[in-house]
């Protein structure tokens, strides 16, 4: 089907963290097809942003030239560019311009307002090299640990969780681990939609006899192939999972061997949730007790039972304690580091894992290595030659904060959207036009760039060549099959010369070399070099030997605590930041479709994504929409406390009764108008999922 292909480049997916490995077909500079390659996550499978969403690369909206801001154009929400003409606000200019006018901006910022007063948004998109340089080019370049990424608005609540309770916040097990479960819980997921292939893998688990439960208030299309299917009240989580724990606890299923050789916290645990009967849960979460008890005596009875979630478990003021309930889960009947066993947070982007690991986060420096640690902050120290800031930085929606409250001057963005991706945006882009000093690097003028004192034009995932890290742990190459449009640049060049021109003393020749020191200081890296990572398309980290397949299941041995042992951490039931009312009567929840990605600055200009879901939507039951004397396809108002917007009503059985579901791709309908910013104290994720709302006919 290629022969007439001038090349095929092996690569991988640029969209979610399944990591899908890819055959890129090119024929003059263009992409012409994408297939599935036979990698370890998606044995030749790909789904429909994989095998199509690929022409935005080569979208005529492409920065090709560096942009700056022109002199006196205000910043204001009154006074933005139509980004089909954004000549009245910016001009072109050469790169030495721009860069040194974003250079000299920072550097100024900082010499003037101290280290502070500035912070860098990195990007799960690109490269665990970029990554690694751009948090290496905050914490040397300005001085603090203000260094965060998308991860914040997805799975830090998860991750802290995971740290707190094992050690480690990446997976225990690959998805492709439930072909060896014989219960498989699937929770605050939508795996059809944002896993697809994942999903294909739970599927063909279930075909083969495997008993899955999917648990969501939303219903979907993988509870056809489910065991049990529990829609529970929205918000209800730690509820029906504190019940699950009750049952197994009071009809003592748990696993005492286990729990005495390797885990922390039992008594408590006990304690907690004496009182969390399923009875006692039923009308909280929605769920019959009787159900609530046969699910939890299956989970904990099974010789094999593993755990999937995703950001319906962590995007909550109590995400933290929703995943702290599932790892008490499997901590006490035993179902982790076993083959068919474990926790698995579903990962969104592409590469969010790989740029957690990297250090793009504020607390830590690269593999989790505490910012706050003196030994640990001496090594990065000696390593980059610079004295680090010894406190921890402050993450992604309290950045904006502090751009609103002027106390953040200065900003760099490398391909995050925080203008459409952030909580409440009437606050997070006013915060952005109050910045004295903005560099956007990216593909698109994206909604952020519009904000932009310059803006630099970068490299798509199709046109670099870098590594990354999908939900399995699997360290994957991504190669370039296209050229650069224009005078766009290499992201590891453009931040390399930014870093030069502030003063971080960086020679790096080739991307590789950033690898290198990368797997100098990283024990996940340890035995996987870039040659292994080239030569073997997928190395799982960790790896114990440079020539044995890295270890799939990990905890076997314990856990990577100080003393080997995990922890419980018990969770109360708290209810969701803002509860329905009167004049706001319905839940809101956002999040992703099938066809588009996350803030949709690549997939909205994919030609045959955006045909297939081309106008921003707002799904409800039909039962709903009956109600309130609508119909589906008309055009309606959804507002909250924060802001309103107008989008199609349609109708979707899966959603609940008082319930409202918006995706957040759509820039002329931006959901995150409506969200609410309010935090989990231990992620600082916001709770996307939870907010009060009202649908008006308009
Ligand atoms: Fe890409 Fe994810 Fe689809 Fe695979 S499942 S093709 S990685 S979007």
């Amino acid at each position: 089907r290629t022969v007439w292909a001038d090349k095929v480049v092996n690569s991988v997916c640029p969209y979610c963290g399944v990591g899908c490995q890819t055959k890129v077909a090119v024929k003059d500079d263009r992409i012409v097809q994408v297939d599935g390659r036979d990698g370890p996550s998606n044995e030749n499978r790909l789904c429909v942003k994989g095998r199509f969403g690929f022409d935005y690369v080569r979208h005529p909206q492409r920065l090709m030239k560096p942009l700056i801001r022109r002199e006196g154009v205000a910043k204001s929400l009154d006074n933005l560019p139509d980004p089909s003409n954004p000549w009245t606000h910016f001009r072109e200019a050469t790169w030495e311009e721009a860069l040194e006018k974003a250079a000299s901006g920072l550097a100024r910022t900082r010499d003037t307002h101290g280290p502070h007063a500035l912070a860098g948004f990195g990007s799960a998109k690109g490269t665990n090299e970029e990554a690694y340089l751009f948090q290496k080019l905050v914490r040397v370049g300005f001085g603090s640990n203000n260094v965060d990424h998308c991860t914040r608005l997805c799975h830090a609540s998860s991750v802290a969780a995971l740290m707190e309770g094992v050690g480690s916040g990446a997976v225990s097990a690959p998805f492709m681990a439930a072909a060896d479960a014989d219960f498989i819980i699937v929770i605050g997921a939508r795996p059809e939609q944002n896993h697809p292939v994942a999903n294909t893998y739970f599927k063909q688990a279930a075909k083969a006899g495997k008993k899955i439960v999917v648990m969501d208030p939303r219903g979907q299309g993988l509870s056809r192939f489910a065991w049990r299917s529990l829609q529970f009240k929205p918000g209800a989580d730690v509820a029906m999972l504190n019940a699950m724990l009750n049952v197994i606890v009071t009809e003592k299923l748990y696993d005492e061997q286990y729990i005495q050789a390797n885990v922390d916290g039992f008594e408590a645990l006990k304690a907690k949730v004496a009182d969390f009967t399923p009875e006692a849960m039923e009308p909280v979460c929605g769920i019959a007790a009787a159900t609530l008890r046969e699910v939890a005596r299956t989970y904990a009875t099974s010789e094999r039972s593993i755990i999937f979630w995703g950001m319906g478990v962590s995007q909550h003021t109590h995400g933290t304690d929703n995943a702290r309930c599932l790892i008490a889960l499997a901590l006490i009947t035993g179902h982790v580091g076993r083959p068919g066993t474990g926790l698995h947070p579903l990962r969104g982007q592409n590469n969010v894992q790989g740029a957690s690991d990297a250090g793009l986060i504020p607390m830590v420096f690269p593999d989790y290595q505490s910012v706050e640690n003196p030994d640990v902050r001496g090594r990065f120290e000696d390593l980059w030659g610079r004295t680090l800031d010894p406190k921890r930085g402050l993450t992604v929606v309290e950045i904006i904060d502090e751009a609103y409250d002027g106390k953040i001057k200065a900003m760099y963005v490398q391909g995050e959207n925080p203008a459409m991706s952030d909580p409440d945006q009437n606050h997070a882009r006013a915060a952005l036009c109050r910045l004295d000093h903005l560099v956007v690097q990216d593909i698109f003028l994206t909604e952020t760039a519009l904000y932009a004192d310059v803006v630099l034009p970068a490299s798509a995932h199709a046109e670099k060549l870098g590594t990354y890290t999908n939900t399995n742990r699997q360290v994957q190459m991504g190669r370039p099959a296209l050229n650069l449009p224009g005078e766009a640049r290499q992201d590891w060049e453009i931040l390399y010369d930014i870093g030069r021109r502030i003063g971080v003393g960086w020679t790096y020749e080739t991307v590789a070399d950033v690898f290198a020191e990368m797997a100098s200081t990283m024990p996940s890296l340890k035995n996987i070099s870039w040659d292994r990572v080239m030569r073997e398309e997928s190395v799982t980290y960790p790896a114990d030997a440079p020539d044995r397949p890295g270890n799939e299941i990990i905890f076997a041995q314990g856990f990577p605590t100080r003393d080997g042992r995990a922890r419980i951490v018990p969770a109360d039931v708290l209810p969701p930041d803002e509860m329905p009312d009167v004049e706001f009567p319905l839940v809101l929840s956002t999040g992703r479709m099938l066809e588009h990605w996350h803030t949709g600055s690549m997939t909205r200009r994919a030609g045959m994504l955006d045909a297939l879901e081309p106008e921003p939507v707002a799904l409800m039951n039909p039962r709903e929409i009956l109600r309130r004397e609508m119909r589906a396809g008309e055009v309606v108002q959804v507002s909250t406390r924060r802001g309103e917007i107008e989008l199609t009503l349609r109708a979707d059985r899966d959603c609940p009764e008082g319930f409202v579901f918006v995706p957040f791709c759509f820039n002329e309908a931006a959901a995150n108008f409506l969200t609410n910013p309010q935090l989990d104290p231990f992620g600082k994720i916001p709770e996307f999922k939870y907010c009060a709302a009202r649908v008006d006919k308009r």
